[in-house]
């Protein structure tokens, strides 16, 4: 039995050293708690994960590490997992639509906050939920750009509503907080300001102040060639607003980031199984594996071409249509993608940021789809 590397150093060492033919992960730990310190650091509030972004026990017991104390859940599967992994850390069951077993099991793993958005599942909560020490956060929605896609389109209430379920929490005796997605990967900041300043009129609407106010996920990863986004901007605008739309009744503050804690963590590396006629590119990874989400919200410009050797590939660009390896004909990555004109079959095609909703909704959809996670000291080179 030889002994088996289990710690890279960077992406080329594992293409000139393994030329793997399966996609792989490549996830570094650094990034990841370097990412959740910032957070920590520069979110004025209580800072959770949205564990569905990447639910590897690798990133939890990271994140863990990192001082990450709260987990945003969505499942009995979701709960089981934190609560062996990290048995004290704040479950938050934000799920606004619960069957009725599920509830009973969140009620037996000791969670206290959930979240709302409608009358019906909000009695059930009352019916089921034991109001003592328990916290119930109505999700409310707006029609706000900003995100690459709109949560808003299934979840939320309408600010109108959102007050009248805000007033029967609290009459129920349970805590009685907000809470609000802008969207995944949304880049302008002013989209919290609107819906923080919305949360502050349902509150005096119902006449209710909220305990708490969860600002969501929606915080962007690093996608473009641009400079990564500015995640302070955003903290800052939030506490500003928060402020200013409150005052004294300002609630304490909640997030609930997936994609802006996880994606800079992970680097994946697919390989061109062919250049047909040179021409297409065929990847032996695509839509239906770790690349699902590229038609949903945008191709990742953070992209690199390597040589089996590890090499750079570069030289003049050459735009190429990219398909993924199954026989279905969306399995393609969204328009055309300019890459080095000097690629080959057998290169390697890098793209960075790649670490929320990847492995997570990976298939095996036509015999493919096996996806390999290595451990790195960097994501660079
Ligand atoms: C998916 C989800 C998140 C995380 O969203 P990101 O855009 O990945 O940050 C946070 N909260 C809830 C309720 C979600 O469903």
């Amino acid at each position: 039995m030889g002994l088996s590397k289990t710690i890279w150093a960077n992406p080329s060492e594992i293409i000139r050293t393994k030329r793997p033919d399966h996609p792989v992960l490549v996830f570094s730990p650094e990034v990841l708690q370097t990412t959740a310190r910032r957070f920590l650091r520069g979110f004025p509030g209580l800072v959770t994960y949205a564990v569905k972004s990447n639910p590897d026990e690798m990133v939890i017991e990271n994140l863990v590490a990192a001082g990450i104390r709260g987990f945003d859940v969505a499942s009995p599967a979701e709960i089981d997992m934190i609560r062996r992994i990290a048995p004290r850390a704040a479950l938050h069951y934000h799920n606004p639509v619960r069957g009725r077993d599920e509830i009973a099991h969140a009620v037996r793993a000791g969670v206290k906050t959930w979240s709302v958005d409608s009358r019906s599942e909000l009695e059930k909560l009352i019916e089921m939920v034991p109001a003592e020490g328990c916290e119930i956060s109505v999700r409310f929605t707006l029609p706000v750009r900003g995100a690459a896609y709109d949560f808003g389109t299934k979840f939320g209430a309408t600010p109108v509503l959102a007050a009248e379920l805000l007033a029967r929490a609290a009459g129920a005796g349970f805590m009685p907080s907000l809470t609000f997605h802008p969207g995944t990967q949304c880049t302008d900041p002013m989209a919290w300001g609107a819906y923080i300043r919305t949360a502050a009129e349902i509150c005096r609407l119902a006449d209710v102040p909220a305990r708490r106010l969860n600002v969501g996920g929606g915080f962007p990863n690093h996608r473009t060639r641009g400079p990564a986004p500015a995640l302070e901007e955003i903290f800052s605008l939030i506490d500003r607003v928060a402020t200013e739309a409150f005052g004294a009744a300002r609630p304490a503050l909640v997030c609930e980031p997936g994609r802006g804690l996880v994606g800079d963590a992970f680097t994946h590396i697919t390989r061109v199984k062919a250049l047909r006629d040179d021409s297409h590119v065929f990847l032996n990874d695509g839509v239906y594996g770790g690349l699902a989400e590229l038609p949903l919200i945008g191709n990742i410009e953070r992209l690199e071409v390597r040589a089996p050797c590890g090499a750079p590939r570069t030289g003049a660009a050459v735009n190429r249509i990219v398909f993924g390896p199954t026989c279905d004909s969306v399995d393609r990555l969204p328009g055309e993608i300019a890459l080095p004109g000097t690629l080959e079959e057998g290169d390697f095609l890098v793209f960075h940021g790649m670490g929320a909703y990847s492995s997570a909704t990976n298939t095996r959809f036509n015999g493919f789809g096996q996806l390999e996670i290595l451990t790195a000291l960097s994501l660079r080179g």
